[in-house]
């Protein structure tokens, strides 16, 4: 009997001293250890009633504990959801009332406000913080260790994602043990990864891309992960001697660029680093370059797919794309009409593979908007597909701006804007408009310690835009709204500067 993702992310390791985390304040856990402890935690799944199929829910801070969690709920197939630790307790009634839960593990600081979500969704709250305090570990340490795997196939449920709700609410997406198992082998192989690897792991675990993406992964290949509590140039830095690799969104690489302290000593020996879950600028890219030699590979996923495209390993990793479909993965661009694009036009990207995710939990109408008879699904996201075989994403489609009947790609104004002088990043919405529907509207972000002129820009955006496509409004902001992805929030722009053409 088989449980396939258990066993090849950690069961087949379950004696293996090599060790699976390095932990900042010192010490190690092993293959073995970290068995040991899904194990126990596993033990206690079973003491409270939670079987396969049953769902729990943890909303904590990242530690080894947390990962040993998911472990556990693989080994029992029950279906984990992690959750945003950044959520209210209103946002987790939402959850918790939607995925119910058997258990739903918390930190202790956020018991007294979640005991009533906990108790009005009927499941029974445990707490954990960073230190394995709590009584999450209470309950382990009172149960017998289960040492055996639930029997599970590639089609059994194994996890509900939620979305980072950037474009609406967000939807849980349910992925079974060959979505993330399929996914996770292509990207070994892809980004060729060994034993010998060593990951610097700064990203939360609550996402696709540092549970799945990192964790899947580097287990997979019996690799090691520097499990860094998140993300710090401080602590990125001092990890970086000791490692082989790094996963990062894409602040994570401006940010480290602003630190003098980051160099070609510090990086050089570095395998690989890669970026996603938010688009990379091209300068970025190039900086990056320059500063450490090395070529950032950016990659294309999400939620519901895991990894769709990446750049390549060996050969161009070209700046502002997002490579080629992964193996085993059809991409394909469509138009209005329902027909498929030839390369170089802009449509709709759709995904098919095994990678592709079973549907969002109760929204059978959703997921049939979404997610096609033939296996296709829907990205919501539009791109281009270029000569060579290189995916461009565009953007979102509900960020496109339709002004005066004409199709506005916020990205195209962007990389004007972000080509002036002062100006370090810039965000281009579309508003409601008396005349033309919606208006184009431009939020800057100024280089550290300057003011940009925003006559100077309109006038170098006129000669670089077709009239419909120029900003009628500027505004500049320190910074722009980000979720906890690194993700920017056009939602809120857009409510901020929705009644700017009144
Ligand atoms: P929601 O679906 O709830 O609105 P979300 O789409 O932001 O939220 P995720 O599944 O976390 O939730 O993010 C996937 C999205 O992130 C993709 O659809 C795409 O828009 C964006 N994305 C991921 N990687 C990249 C990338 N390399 N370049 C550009 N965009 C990317
Ligand atoms: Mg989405």
């Amino acid at each position: 009997m088989t449980n396939p993702l258990y066993d090849r992310l950690i069961g087949d390791r379950r004696d293996s001293d090599a060790v699976l985390l390095h932990l900042p304040e010192g010490g190690t856990v092993t293959y073995a250890q970290m068995a040991a402890r899904a194990d126990r935690i596993a033990g206690m799944l079973r003491a409270r009633g939670l079987a396969k199929g049953d769902r729990l829910a943890m909303q904590c801070p990242k530690s080894p504990e947390a990962l040993a969690l998911y472990l556990a709920c693989l080994q029992s197939g029950v279906i984990f959801l992690p959750l945003n630790t950044a959520y209210t307790p209103d946002e987790i009634a939402y959850f918790v009332g939607d995925a119910t839960p058997k258990i739903l593990v918390t930190d202790p600081a956020a018991e007294a406000a979640l005991t009533p979500v906990a108790q009005k969704a009927g499941a029974a709250l445990l707490t954990l913080d960073g230190d394995q305090h709590g009584s999450f570990a209470q309950a382990v340490a009172a149960s017998e260790p289960v040492t055996s795997a639930t029997p599970c196939t590639t089609d059994d449920l194994t996890a509900f994602l939620y979305t980072s709700g950037t474009t609406g609410r967000s939807k849980g997406a349910m992925l079974t043990q060959g979505n993330l198992l399929s996914n996770a082998e292509v990207l070994t192989e892809t980004w060729r990864f060994t034993a010998q690897d060593v990951l610097i792991h700064s990203l939360p675990i609550f996402h696709a891309h540092g549970l799945f993406v990192a964790c899947n992964v580097l287990m997979l290949a019996g690799g090691s992960m520097i499990w860094l509590p998140g993300f710090t140039v401080a602590g990125v830095l001092a990890a970086l001697p000791g490692a082989t690799t790094m996963m990062g969104v894409p602040t994570f690489y401006t940010r480290l660029l602003d630190s003098p302290d980051f160099d070609r000593a510090r990086a050089g020996h570095m395998r690989l680093f890669t970026s996603g879950s938010a688009p990379l600028l091209a300068e970025t890219h190039t900086a990056f370059r320059a500063r450490t030699g090395h070529a950032i590979l950016e990659r294309y996923g999400m939620t519901e797919t895991g990894m769709n495209t990446s750049n390549p390993y060996d050969g161009e990793r070209r700046a502002g794309t997002v490579g080629f479909p992964l193996k085993g993965t059809e991409i394909r661009i469509m138009g209005q009409e329902g027909q498929e694009l030839p390369c170089g036009e802009t449509g709709m990207i759709e995904v098919r593979g095994p990678n592709v995710f079973k549907g969002y939990w109760q929204m059978p109408e959703k997921t049939a908007e979404e997610l096609r008879d033939n296996g296709f699904f829907i990205t919501g996201d539009l791109g281009l597909i270029d000569a060579d075989g290189y995916v461009t994403i565009v953007g979102r489609e509900k960020d496109l701006i339709i002004s005066g009947g004409y199709n506005i790609y916020p990205k195209e104004v962007e990389q004007v804007l972000d080509d002036q002088p002062g100006v370090k990043e810039s965000a281009v919405i579309g508003v409601p408009h008396p005349d033309f529907g919606e208006g184009v509207v431009a939020v800057l972000v100024p280089e550290t310690g300057t003011t940009p002129d925003l006559d100077a820009i309109a006038a170098a955006v006129a000669g670089k835009l077709a009239n419909f496509k120029r900003p009628k409004a500027y505004f500049v902001l320190d910074s722009l709204p980000r979720n906890t992805m690194g993700k920017v929030q056009k939602n809120v722009l857009r409510a901020e500067y929705a009644e700017q053409f009144d």
